[in-house]
């Protein structure tokens, strides 16, 4: 036989069972709220490139086609934006992709100085053009084995240094840090000296579409998608992309990575080879 509820029993029981209701019904209007703002920054993000593309096409046709030194800037404007376009549609895409859990790891081991100086390659010229300079700090540049998805990875890197370019100061430096913690996980961190994030903001650089005013300002291509990818990408690996950062000191983005087992390591540095 079952013990019978005092009346203030079944009192706390029901409290606890609207409260419970209650804390649902907040999860579904913070999750309309979340839903609604999404659209409005898709509407925005899309339509700043589609209006500007039928501002020079228009123009085009309404006769400036005949002035040669005119129609070749505006068409080249009118590419840039198609490419601006094409880039979210990727970005969207990839995001999705992530969300819903369909990207799958490709783990191998890698050396991840190489994946560094890589990315460092890659975005050489725009880092001349900013006049940034590269490098290690002291003590990270012997190649560590990790084991992840490489390719990941190195998307994860060159958008991180990208960010330290575009977010960067002219004379300015992005440093690429390697630490072994403990023996099991690899710290990466890439620093720069730039303009930093003001504080009230820095818990959300990682949300989908958000970017500072600064940031807004200073580049105007970017479209608030990258941490967002880079996050679910080291997330994949189960870790965390951690931010440190003072406005108008600089930032540092960092994420640990597994060290490759011992068998392991060998065959890496067979295939580096
Ligand atoms: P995007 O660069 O396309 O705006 P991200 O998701 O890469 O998108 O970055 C989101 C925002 O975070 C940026 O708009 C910028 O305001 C801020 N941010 C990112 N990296 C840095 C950095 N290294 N220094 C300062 N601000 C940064």
């Amino acid at each position: 036989i079952l013990p019978q509820k005092t009346l203030d029993e079944v009192r706390l029981d029901v409290e606890a069972w609207a409260q419970k209701r209650k804390d649902e019904i907040e999860i579904l209007k913070k999750n309309e709220q979340f839903r609604k703002e999404f659209l409005q920054n898709l509407s925005h993000e899309f339509k700043t490139p589609v209006f500007a593309i039928q501002g020079y096409v228009d123009t085009l046709l309404q006769g400036a086609l005949e002035n040669p030194e005119v129609n070749r800037r505006f068409l080249e404007k009118a590419s840039q934006n198609v490419e601006r376009l094409s880039r979210l549609i990727q970005d969207l895409d990839e995001i999705s992709k992530l969300e819903r859990g369909e990207l799958k790891l490709h783990r191998q081991n890698f050396i991840v100085q190489d994946l560094i100086r890589e990315a460092f390659e890659t975005l050489a010229l725009k880092a001349e053009q900013h006049n940034i300079t590269f490098s290690f700090k002291k003590g990270s540049e012997q190649g560590q084995i990790v084991f992840g998805d490489k390719d990941k990875i190195r998307q994860v890197l060159i958008n991180l240094v990208d960010n330290s370019i575009k977010y960067g100061r002219r004379n300015g430096n992005t440093i690429a840090s390697v630490y072994n913690t403990d023996g099991k996980h690899v710290l990466v961190e890439i620093s720069d000296d730039g303009m930093g994030i003001p504080e009230k903001y820095i818990s959300r650089v990682f949300e989908r579409f958000f970017r500072t005013q600064e940031g807004r300002g200073r580049d105007l291509k970017g479209s608030g998608l990258g941490l967002s990818i880079c996050k679910h990408i080291i997330e994949a690996h189960g870790y965390n992309l951690h931010v440190r950062s003072k406005e108008g000191v600089g930032s540092t983005f960092g994420f640990s990575l597994d060290v490759a087992r011992r068998e392991r390591q060998l065959t890496a540095m067979d295939d580096r080879r």
